[in-house]
């Protein structure tokens, strides 16, 4: 069993409202490792190679730079990274603020390092860039799971696209998974656009559930519960054990109306309790289910290979978008185009097409960056 370390459990992630999201680590010694110089790709690569988390951190910490020279750092290590990724068990998580996400990963992140597994937990959250607070660092969380030896944690990425942020976890799933962290949980907000990227970068994406509320009053859409592997209502303790059994038949009956999913596995609901622990043994046998069944099929790896062609595709469009509005020409001729198209002496498509030629007129002869 794993080996509590003295005296850190307060030094865990502690987020503020309007604060925001910090790593895993006393932000005394963030704000310490913040002033020395990133150490080259190497030193990182090797540290993560020894499982280092303070090293893991680090790297985490320079894919998310928006420095150049950083990202072009943070590009050749993950290159590096890339040959010892790939083994761990990808697993999203979702549900709406309240059910219990945190609390869940808290006993499910003991449970399986309880069966000597190493576990990572990444985040994305919409809303830390959206408002200075964000749904899922507004509060003290997962302090007993941050403090276990087998156990990294990591916030959300803040600021930029959800795209860019996507894209940034997933990259962080590889170092993750290079530093010998073989399950990791990416952890998503309910509220729709986060799902659909947590959902193409993990193998299984289980759905957290409140006892009772139908699906519209949970603020859950038919879409999210679709792109569900796995339900689970939560809470399913105390009073709440009958309204916990009523919302497990209806989400099963829910979930005959949708088509057969295409990896032949027929999604369960099941019930647990995050604070008691009943019923989280359960769910993770489940998932290991869901593992033999698609790496019988096939369908496991099938996933994965439309995975990274997905997020080939999604990378391609984030490095034009930011090339093209980065671009010097582009920028100068925005700003008059966009007041034609206010004006309505200039269809959006005119301005764009514009814009396009100008961008592709000014890339002629100029070396590739
Ligand atoms: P999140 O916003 O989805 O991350 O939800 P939290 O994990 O912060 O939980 C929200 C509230 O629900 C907290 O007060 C938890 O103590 C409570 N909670 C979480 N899981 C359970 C559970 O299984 N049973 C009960 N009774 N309360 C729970």
């Amino acid at each position: 069993m794993s080996k509590q370390r003295p005296g850190t459990d307060t030094a865990a992630i502690q987020v503020s409202k309007g604060v925001a999201p910090q790593g895993q680590f006393n932000p005394a010694i963030e704000r310490f490792f913040h002033r020395r110089p990133m150490p080259s790709a190497d030193i990182l690569e090797k540290g993560i190679q020894r499982g280092d988390r303070v090293m893991l951190g680090r790297a985490i910490t320079l894919i998310e730079s928006r420095l150049p020279q950083q990202q072009a750092t943070a590009q050749e290590l993950i290159g590096r990274c890339i040959p010892r990724s790939g083994n761990a068990l990808r697993i999203g998580i979702s549900g709406s603020p309240g059910v219990g996400k945190s609390t869940f990963i808290e006993a499910f992140g003991k449970a399986i390092v309880g069966e000597g597994h190493r576990v990572a937990v990444l985040a994305i959250d919409p809303t830390s860039q959206l408002s200075k607070g964000s749904i899922l660092g507004d509060k003290t969380r997962m302090q007993g799971l941050a403090t276990l030896d087998q156990v990294f944690i990591r916030p959300s990425p803040s600021g930029g696209s959800i795209g860019g942020v996507a894209r940034k976890t997933r990259e962080a799933i590889v170092l993750c998974e290079a530093a010998g962290f073989d399950v990791i949980i990416v952890e998503t907000v309910g509220v729709g656009q986060s799902e659909t990227a947590v959902h193409s970068m993990v193998d299984f994406f289980l759905l957290l559930l409140l006892p009772g509320a139908g699906d519209e009053l949970q603020g859950i859409k038919r879409g999210i519960v679709e792109m569900a592997d796995g339900l689970a209502v939560n809470k399913a303790d105390g009073d709440n054990l009958q309204r916990a059994h009523i919302a497990m038949t209806e989400y099963t009956a829910a979930l005959h109306l949708f088509p057969p999913k295409s990896s032949g596995w027929y999604p369960p609901v099941q019930l647990c309790s995050a604070v008691s622990g009943d019923g989280i043994p359960q769910i993770w046998q489940r998932i290991l289910d869901y593992v033999a069944h698609t790496r019988k099929n096939g369908f496991f790896e099938e996933k994965r290979r439309v995975q990274s062609r997905y997020w080939m595709h999604e990378t391609i469009t984030e490095l034009l978008h930011n090339t093209f509005f980065s671009h010097p020409s582009v920028q100068s001729a925005l700003g008059p185009l966009e007041t034609q198209v206010q004006n309505g002496t200039l269809s959006p498509f005119h301005a764009a097409e514009g814009l396009l030629k100008v961008f592709l007129k000014s890339m002629d002869g100029t070396p590739q960056r």
